[in-house]
């Protein structure tokens, strides 16, 4: 695992005076400089649209594992792209993403993680509201108004509003993003996905057990 590079890069937002105070946010990350991406993360959403495939297409034989690229279509290329296209909006709808699995340790993590900072989650869904419901029923023990969802309907649009938010370290699962928010400075963390298994330049967890040991929990 190297991840050097990554806090070099973050060096660019630490001004010259508090250079000699500089920790590397990656390896002991406050909870208030954290944020996580939704579907893929704390949502197995692909859970979800596996079962959707087997259902609707009877291709029983698919599984994650089939799913090595964020672009659907390259995983089911004898299936027509509108049909594809059909299905994500079908797991995206309120009906199916209440339908989402949590990946393991989730809710363990983010409950107690809620004790220290919000709860904040950036998503490059169109609308955060049946994300936001989702979440409210995985943490009902958790105050509504410790849970900000933010969807920017687009992910090259998460680094200006995790810079606003004034986040340094981001969980993500989309290997493009994860590049593209380590170019701007900010930390990244791949949560690990079939898709996303294109290199080693970022740190890299398999469950939320995993990300606790990142916590610099105070
Ligand atoms: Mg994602």
């Amino acid at each position: 695992m190297k991840y050097g590079s990554a806090s070099t890069n973050l060096l660019r937002y630490v001004s010259p005076t508090d250079e000699k105070n500089f920790r590397d946010p990656l390896s002991s990350i406050l909870p208030w400089e954290l944020a996580f991406d939704v579907d893929g993360v704390v949502a197995d959403t692909m859970a979800v649209f596996v079962e959707v495939v087997k259902e609707r297409l009877g291709m029983d034989h698919f599984s994650k594992d089939h799913i090595r690229e964020y672009d659907l279509s390259r995983c089911l290329p004898n299936v027509k792209r509108e049909v594809i296209d059909e299905l994500i909006c079908l797991v995206l709808s309120d009906e199916y993403t209440l339908k989402i699995p949590p990946c393991p340790g989730a809710s363990e993590f983010l409950r107690k993680f809620s004790n220290y900072a919000p709860l904040r989650f950036v998503t490059a869904r169109v609308w955060p509201e049946s994300v936001t419901r989702w979440l409210h029923n995985l943490l009902p023990d958790v105050p509504k108004e410790a849970i900000q969802v933010i969807a920017t309907g687009d992910p090259n649009k998460k680094s200006s509003i995790l810079r606003d938010m004034k986040v340094k370290v981001f969980v993500e699962d989309r290997w493009d993003t994860c590049l593209k928010l380590h170019t701007e400075g900010f930390g990244v963390i791949v949560y690990d996905q079939p898709w996303n298994r294109k290199g080693s330049d970022f740190p890299r967890v398999f469950n939320w057990y995993e990300l606790e040991e990142f916590i610099l929990w105070p």
